[in-house]
């Protein structure tokens, strides 16, 4: 189990409670506006670069909250369904650092960079990097809704195990999120 999972799911679930929703998708756009964290588009001269995360250090050294700052690439929209999943992963990174799971960094810099493969394959991927992404998915597929997704199926009596591609591809266009993403997160719930 990721070392940071715990207290990521806990940020979460506390955001849920707050809102009195225990299967509330959570937008990255409203939870960003909530935590003042800004959103802004970018084009990046690294070709596979989606995001990046940075923060103002002015802040800290007047006894306030830092200000974070998510660049996301100008080659992806609202409606790509990579797009909520990378401001997710940085807004995960975000909540480690308010959760004081790591010091800042000691310059204001841009410290953290989103890469197309983070999409695809998660091998090589440190735990922190791991933990934002499982960050990601649980703020976009809450366990509720995704039982009862997969649930559907069951019902219509499809092999869950052997059809799982085929409904990952479904409930990826229903949850708006990549399909490897999709597949994770029912590994992770134990439901195929
Ligand atoms: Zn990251």
């Amino acid at each position: 189990m990721n070392k940071y999972y715990e207290k990521i799911e806990k940020v979460i679930t506390s955001f849920r409670t707050k809102m009195d929703d225990f299967g509330m998708i959570i937008n990255p756009i409203t939870l960003a506006r909530q935590e003042s964290v800004r959103i802004a588009q970018e084009k990046f001269t690294h070709p596979k670069l989606l995001g990046r995360l940075g923060y103002y250090r002015i802040n800290i050294e007047e006894g306030k909250e830092p200000l974070h700052i998510i660049c996301c690439s100008d080659t992806i929209t609202p409606h790509d369904k990579k797009y909520a999943f990378v401001l997710s992963h940085e807004l995960g990174h975000c909540f480690m650092y308010k959760e004081g799971l790591f010091e800042y960094p000691e310059v204001s810099t841009i410290f953290e960079g989103f890469d197309e493969d983070y999409l695809s394959n998660e091998d090589g991927l440190d735990e922190i990097e791991l933990a934002c992404n499982m960050f990601a998915r649980e703020m976009l597929m809450p366990e509720i809704k995704f039982r009862m997704g997969v649930k559907h199926y069951v019902l219509l009596g499809r092999d869950i195990k052997r059809e799982k591609n085929i409904i990952a591809d479904r409930l990826s266009g229903d949850f708006n999120v990549p399909h490897i993403h999709v597949l994770k997160r029912g590994n992770e719930l134990g439901v195929w």
